[in-house]
């Protein structure tokens, strides 16, 4: 039978999960979760179902990979290099165009914005 293993992943963080449990040879199916998002009806979100035999050889792969998930990646402004930066929540449509395949980050000191 098949459990998962985690769930509510990005893309990225399934393909890596994936390749964790693949060095530990263990194969794992990866699934959409979570409400389905327009056009495709897929889930926006993606889970990890493994074999629940396997489940005791992956918990160690999940869990390593579940503390390194949970480690805040911290974004310091490149002006002032204070980490009290946050991304932009609603970017000007140049800044759109401009950033674009980043993240436009805001610095909370010098208010410099800059892609991360
Ligand atoms: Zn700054």
């Amino acid at each position: 039978m098949l459990i998962p293993a985690a769930t509510y992943l990005t893309y990225a963080e399934a393909v890596t999960l994936y390749n964790d449990l693949l060095a530990a040879d263990i194969n794992s199916l990866v699934k959409t979760c979570g409400p389905p998002s327009f056009p495709f009806g897929d889930g926006i979100w993606y889970q990890l179902l493994i074999e629940e035999e396997d489940a005791d050889a992956a918990r160690a792969s999940v869990e390593d990979f579940e503390a390194r998930r949970a480690t805040v990646r911290v974004v310091r402004c490149p002006r002032c290099h204070s980490p009290d930066t946050m991304p932009v929540a609603r970017p000007g449509l140049w800044q759109r165009l401009f950033y674009a395949g980043t993240t436009l980050h805001q610095c909370a000191g010098c208010e410099r914005h800059f892609p991360a």
